[in-house]
């Protein structure tokens, strides 16, 4: 089990959580004509690395605020937390 580190709570156990997924996907523009190819892979499409992703959790059963982690998808190891709208930390080396 992930020991998670709510930025507002301090580590607490991964049940307490909810994974909302990739973070970062950016919902495409409709300001022009709307674009099927681009919904759909805004809908479906993401990266799913093998090793550094970026995730949005809740604290569903917590604070219940949402916030973005970098999570290794391999190891598990949680790199930096950080909060919604900031911008993708880069990994540790
Ligand atoms: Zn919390």
């Amino acid at each position: 089990m992930l020991l998670i580190p709510c930025p507002h709570c301090g580590p607490r156990e991964e049940r307490e959580f909810r994974c909302g997924g990739e973070s970062h996907v950016a919902r495409p523009s409709f300001a022009e004509a709307p674009n099927d190819e681009a919904f759909a892979e805004y809908l479906y499409v993401r990266t799913n690395p093998r090793g550094v992703q970026a995730e949005r959790w809740h604290h569903l059963y917590g604070c219940r605020r949402w916030f973005n982690l970098l999570r290794n998808t391999v190891t598990h190891e949680i790199t930096a937390v950080y909060p919604m709208g900031a911008p993708r930390p880069e990994p540790a080396p």
